[in-house]
C-alpha cells in the first residue's frame, strides 16, 4: 500500500514537472517568436532588439525593487519637502508662533489667516521718533509699507508671480500667510524725494540708508534681510525692510550679527 502511495505520489510529481516544463518551453517559443518577428522587420538591430526585449521580460521585478527603495529614501531623507524655502502641504495655523517673546513670520512660521493686529502702535511710535532724529541729519524717512493684511498679500503676491514668475516671486514678497507685514511690525522704509531708491539694493548705499542700517537698533528695529543671508531668511538683501522689535532686543539682535532666526536659534 504504501509503495503504491509513493508511486502514486511520483506520478503526481512527473505530470506536474511535465506541465511546468511545458509551460516553460511554450513561453520561450512565444519569446522566440517574438524576437523572430523583430528581427524581420528590423534586421539590422535584431541584436539590440533581443536585448531589449530580455530585457522587459527579465528586469520588471528588479526594476520594481529598486524604485520602492528610491521612493522608500527619498521619504526617509526628505521628511520636510521644501518649494523655495516653503514647506510643502503647509497649512496655516490656528495661532502665530511666538519665540522667547518674538513673534515670528518666516517661510517656516506663517501666521492665521486670520491674524489681522493693524499696525503696531509702538512700533509706529519708534518710527516717528527714529525719522525725526534723521530730519536733523539731512533726509527724511518715510514707511511706504507696514501692516498688511492677508488677503492684501495674497493680491500683491498674485500680481509679482504673474509679472516675474513664482520662482522670482518667492525671493522678494511673501506668500501669504508668510508675509512679516501682517505682524504689523514690519516696516518698508524709504527717503522722500529719493523714490526711485524704494524697494531696491542701492537704498542700502545712500546715506539715509546707511544711517538706517547703523542706527534703527537704537529705535527698536533690525534691517531684516541683509545681504549674503539668503539661505537663512529666505529672502534677497533688502535694504529698505525693517522689522521692530524693541531697543533692547534689536540691540542685542545687531550686535550679535546674526539674523533674527540665527540669533532665535531657528535656522
Ligand atoms: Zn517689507
Amino acid at each position: 500500500m504504501t509503495k503504491k502511495k509513493i508511486l502514486i505520489i511520483l506520478l503526481l510529481v512527473l505530470i506536474v514537472a511535465i506541465i511546468v516544463i511545458g509551460f516553460i518551453f511554450s513561453k520561450d517559443k512565444d519569446y522566440e517568436n517574438v524576437e523572430q518577428e523583430e528581427s524581420v522587420t528590423e534586421q539590422n538591430d535584431s541584436e539590440k532588439n533581443i536585448q531589449e526585449s530580455k530585457d522587459e521580460v527579465e528586469e520588471p521585478e528588479e526594476e520594481q525593487e529598486q524604485r520602492e527603495e528610491q521612493l522608500e529614501e527619498q521619504e526617509s531623507e526628505n521628511v520636510v519637502e521644501e518649494d523655495n524655502g516653503y514647506i510643502v502641504g503647509q497649512e496655516l495655523p490656528s495661532e502665530p508662533t511666538i519665540i522667547n517673546g518674538v513673534l515670528i513670520a518666516n517661510k517656516k512660521y506663517p501666521l492665521p489667516k486670520d491674524f489681522a493686529p493693524g499696525e503696531s502702535v509702538e512700533a509706529r511710535a519708534a518710527f516717528e521718533l527714529m525719522a525725526q532724529d534723521a530730519k536733523k541729519q539731512g533726509f527724511e524717512l518715510v514707511a511706504f509699507s507696514t501692516y498688511r493684511s492677508y488677503e492684501y498679500q495674497q493680491s500683491l503676491y498674485n500680481r509679482y508671480v504673474e509679472q516675474d514668475g513664482k520662482d522670482n516671486a518667492d525671493r522678494y514678497s511673501a506668500r501669504p500667510g508668510y508675509s512679516e507685514h501682517q505682524t504689523g511690525l514690519a516696516f518698508d522704509i524709504g527717503e522722500k524725494g529719493q523714490e526711485h531708491l524704494w524697494l531696491t539694493e542701492e537704498f542700502g548705499e545712500s546715506e539715509a540708508g546707511k544711517w538706517l542700517m547703523e542706527n534703527a537698533h537704537n529705535y527698536g528695529f533690525i534691517l531684516r534681510y541683509p545681504k549674503g543671508k539668503e539661505h537663512i531668511t529666505g529672502y534677497m538683501y533688502e535694504s529698505w525692510h525693517y522689522r521692530y522689535l524693541g531697543v533692547e532686543l534689536a540691540t542685542k539682535v545687531k550686535e550679535s550679527g546674526l539674523t533674527l532666526e540665527e540669533y532665535l536659534g531657528i535656522d
